[in-house]
C-alpha cells in the first residue's frame, strides 16, 4: 500500500495527520452534545471551529447529522476512549503522580479541564504548529489550563528527550505518559524508539496507557483501505480531502503491547468490544476497520 507519508513531513491542524486531531475532536464535540454520560469536553467544538475545515465544524456544532458521513463506531469510541485517558490520568493523580506527558496532544483539552492536583506539570507534546494553535486559540477563548501547562514541540520521530528536557521534564519524577490515536501514524521503528524512550525517561512507579492493534491477518488491511477510501470520498464531496487511508503505516510491527511487558511495564488490557460493552454502548456491526480487536492498555513501571 503506498502512503503520502515520507520522513520529516510536518502538518498544521488542517492538512495530513493534523486533521485526524480535528475529526477526533469534531467527534468529541459530537458525543459530548449528544451524550454526556462518558465525555465532557466543552473545549472541542470551539477549538473545531477555530481550525476552519468546513465539514468538521458543521459536524462539530450539529447543523450537519453524521449519519453517512461519520461512523457511529467513531462517536461511540470517542466516548470510551475519551473516559478512558480521564481516568487513567485521575487515576495517577489520586496515587500521587504529578508529572504528565501527552504525547500527539492534538485539540485534546484534558491540560484545561481535569482536575490535576497542585504542583502537577503537564507536557503537552506535538508538532509545532499543532501546539502554537491551541495555545493561541485557547488563551483567545479565555480558557486557563488546570495545570502547571508546559508545551513541547517537537517531531515525535526526532529527539523527544531534549525538547521535554528543556521544557523542565525530570525522568527522577515518576511520570504518567499517554499516547492517545498516535501509534498507527508513527513507522514502526519510529514506535519502538518512542517506547524505548519513554521507558527511559521513565522512573519506577511511572504508568503509561496507549493503544495496541494486533497486526493483521492478510486481506484484512485492504478491506481496512476500502473503508478509509470510502470515508475520503464521502467527505470530499463536503469539499475535505483528507486521503485517510494514506496518512497510517500500514503493515507488520511491533505490538505495543508485548513490546511495553518486554520493557518492563506491567500492563492490563481491554479490546475496544470489551470497553463497548463495558459502556452500555452497540456492539460492532461489522469490523471492516478492526477497531474490535484494538486494546486500550495502562500499566505500571515495574
Ligand atoms: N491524541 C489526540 C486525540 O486523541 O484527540 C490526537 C490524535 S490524532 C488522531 C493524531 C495526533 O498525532 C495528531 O495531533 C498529530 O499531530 C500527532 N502526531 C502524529 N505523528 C506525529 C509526529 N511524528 N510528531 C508529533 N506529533 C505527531
Amino acid at each position: 500500500m503506498t502512503s503520502t507519508r515520507y520522513d520529516g513531513d510536518s502538518w498544521d491542524l488542517a492538512s495530513s495527520v493534523g486533521a485526524t486531531a480535528t475529526m477526533a475532536a469534531a467527534a468529541r464535540a459530537i458525543a459530548t452534545r449528544t451524550d454526556r454520560r462518558l465525555i465532557d469536553d466543552p473545549f472541542a467544538e470551539p477549538l473545531v471551529k477555530a481550525v476552519g475545515i468546513e465539514l468538521a465544524t458543521r459536524l462539530a456544532t450539529g447543523e450537519l447529522a453524521p449519519d453517512g458521513l461519520v461512523e457511529q463506531v467513531w462517536i461511540d469510541l470517542a466516548k470510551v476512549r475519551t473516559k478512558f485517558y480521564d481516568e487513567f490520568f485521575r487515576e495517577a493523580t489520586n496515587a500521587g503522580i504529578t508529572q504528565a506527558v501527552i504525547l500527539a496532544s492534538g485539540l485534546d483539552s484534558r491540560a484545561y479541564r481535569l482536575p490535576w492536583s497542585p504542583g502537577t506539570v503537564v507536557y503537552e507534546v506535538d508538532q509545532p504548529r499543532v501546539v502554537e494553535f491551541k495555545t493561541r486559540t485557547l488563551a483567545d477563548l479565555g480558557a486557563a489550563p488546570t495545570a502547571d501547562r508546559r508545551v513541547a514541540a517537537v517531531d515525535l520521530r526526532d529527539d523527544l528527550p531534549t525538547v521535554l528536557r528543556t521544557a523542565g521534564f525530570d525522568p527522577a519524577r515518576p511520570t504518567a505518559w499517554s499516547a492517545e490515536g498516535l501509534l498507527s501514524y508513527l513507522p514502526p521503528e519510529a514506535q519502538d524508539r518512542l517506547l524505548d524512550t519513554i521507558t527511559e525517561l521513565s522512573a519506577p512507579k511511572s504508568r503509561i496507557a496507549t493503544e495496541s492493534r494486533p497486526n493483521p491477518q492478510p486481506g484484512q488491511e485492504d478491506r481496512t483501505q476500502q473503508r478509509l477510501n470510502g470515508l475520503s470520498d464521502r467527505w470530499r464531496l463536503h469539499g475535505f480531502d483528507p486521503d485517510m487511508a494514506r496518512l497510517r503505516y500500514f503493515g507488520e510491527r511491533n505490538e505495543a503491547a508485548p513490546y511495553l511487558t518486554d520493557c518492563g511495564w506491567t500492563l492490563n488490557e481491554i479490546s475496544v468490544r470489551d470497553l463497548l460493552a463495558a459502556n452500555n454502548l452497540p456492539a460492532l456491526k461489522d469490523d471492516d476497520m478492526r477497531m474490535g480487536d484494538m486494546l486500550y492498555v495502562r500499566g505500571v513501571r515495574r
